[in-house]
């Protein structure tokens, strides 16, 4: 019988990232992963000529991320973009239309440029305290319309920023989501960057000297006894240690069993932490027939959510490439209809706002993570009424057998494949410890733990 001294559970960032550094500290480790691909959450796809990302595709701040110094040591190219990053600046380059389909002027733009501004300013200033948690983005919205005496016609504005800054970054309404998250999550400075030729360059890079079994699902781990037992349908693999990464939505969905049962603790993080759900739906045009220059396009009018926030990618892919999102509760319903059904209502907005006669569409790539088995979303938010510490605690190891890495546990960097990085580096450092140090050195020494928290 083979006995490993780590089994990493999930082939994602985070599980690449500490296979990764256990492997280099010479321990066995072996990666076993649901799907029959690596990345996980990253996922680059060809699509109409070029690659196209179905999960991440930016680096969120460059400045001092670790994703940036892998990407430039392995001379992995990236492309400085504009496209994402909400920022006041950033409106100005957007196509934009208002309620009745008109495109807005500069000075509309520059309007909303400022309350976005005025709305990022008013967010600095609110007090985080014990009780931030109760409160959601959206009060902190209605607070702010009312001290700036927004007139009830600009509010479609507010909306639309609030949506801008939170809906397609947290992948859930406003109403939904803790107030404390604005303040809880670290961003790196910098702009944001894309890879031209997919996210997955990184996971293959970090992939390459693992040894890791694809299309094996685990379905429980016991460690009950002396070694941990991971068991999927197949096979029975044993270790010293296991390293859960699965996607919290799977951990929520209970498909793998534990035994003895999950603390109360954990339980409660898994259980009160949720998913987001953001999709992507890829377009290919015969002809560009919006500004090719505009960074993004946006409709305003609430009948048409799924052109509210339209990538341009021309810039980047000199194709004529749109990128609807959509995102929560939306998105949710939305992946319930057929492909047809969703292409047809992104047409109707697109006719709604640049006429009937629209080039001909190409090829389409529409994702449905909220239904993916291997994620049941998109990534976690801080619901109203949780606070951010709970991140912590699902990290927190379980007996010191079973260690959990992922975006979910990532108290800083969450949601983003940074955090996800760090975290699977955070992990291994704890499985590092307690394996070469004894309890009480661990104990004289734990002001240096956790530095990835
Ligand atoms: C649409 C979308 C857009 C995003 N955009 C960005 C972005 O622009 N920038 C950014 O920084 N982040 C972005 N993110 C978030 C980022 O992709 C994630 O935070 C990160 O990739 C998560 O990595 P992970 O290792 O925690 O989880 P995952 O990548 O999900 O890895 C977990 C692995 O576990 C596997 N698994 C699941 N169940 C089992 C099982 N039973 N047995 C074995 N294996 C299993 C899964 O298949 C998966 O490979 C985006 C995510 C999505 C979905």
């Amino acid at each position: 019988m083979q006995i490993y001294d780590v089994i990493v559970v999930g082939a994602g960032v985070s599980g690449l990232a500490a296979a990764n550094n256990l492997m280099l500290n010479g321990f066995d480790v072996l990666v076993v992963e649901a799907r029959d691909r690596v990345g996980g959450r990253i996922n680059s796809q060809a699509f109409a000529g070029v690659i196209v990302d179905l999960g991440a595709s930016w680096i969120h701040g460059v400045q001092e991320n670790p994703i940036t110094r892998l990407a430039k040591k392995h001379n992995i190219s990236t492309w400085r973009s504009q496209m994402c990053g909400p920022s006041p600046d950033n409106i100005l380059h957007r196509e934009m239309f208002n309620t009745e389909f008109k495109r807005l002027t500069h000075e509309q733009k520059l309007k909303i440029a400022n309350w976005m501004a005025d709305f990022l300013d008013y967010l600095e200033t609110v007090q985080i305290d014990e009780e931030s948690h109760l409160k959601s983005i959206a009060d902190l919205k209605r607070q702010f319309i009312l001290e700036q005496n927004i007139i009830k016609e600009d509010e479609s504005y507010i909306d639309y920023i609030a949506d801008t800054l939170f809906l397609y970054e947290y992948a859930i309404e406003a109403k939904d989501l803790s107030a404390e998250s604005h303040h809880a999550d670290i961003d790196f400075a910098g702009s944001d960057r894309l890879f031209p030729q997919g996210y997955a360059q990184i996971t293959d890079l970090l992939a390459k000297n693992l040894v890791i079994q694809l299309n094996e699902p685990v379905q429980s781990i016991d460690y009950s006894g002396d070694l941990v037992q991971v068991i999927t349908a197949a096979s029975q693999y044993h270790a010293t240690y296991v390293l859960v990464t699965v996607p919290l939505g799977v951990l929520k969905h209970a498909d793998i069993g534990f035994n003895p049962y999950l603390p109360q603790s954990k339980r409660k993080s898994i259980s009160q932490l949720e998913m987001g759900i953001l999709n992507k739906i890829y377009l290919e045009f015969e002809d560009v027939f919006w500004d090719k220059e505009a960074q993004s396009i946006a409709c305003l009018s609430p009948e048409h959510r799924i052109a509210r926030e339209m990538m341009n990618f021309y810039p980047l892919s000199q194709k004529p490439i749109l990128m609807a999102f959509t995102a929560g509760v939306v998105a949710k319903q939305l992946e319930h209809l057929s492909d047809r059904e969703l292409i047809a209502l992104v047409i109707d907005s697109l006719k709604h706002m640049y006429g009937e006669n629209l080039p001909n569409l190409k090829n389409y790539c529409i994702t449905r993570w909220h239904s993916d088995e291997y994620s049941y979303g998109s990534y976690s938010y801080l619901p109203v009424g949780v606070k951010a510490k709970r991140r912590q605690k699902l990290g927190k190891p379980v007996d010191n057998k079973v260690f959990f890495a992922g975006e979910a546990t990532s108290f800083y960097f969450p949601s983003t494949v940074h955090g996800a990085f760090l975290s699977g580096v955070r992990s291994a450092y704890q499985i590092l410890q307690i394996d070469l140090l004894t309890e009480d050195v661990r104990k004289k020494t734990a002001i240096v733990e956790d530095p990835y928290l």
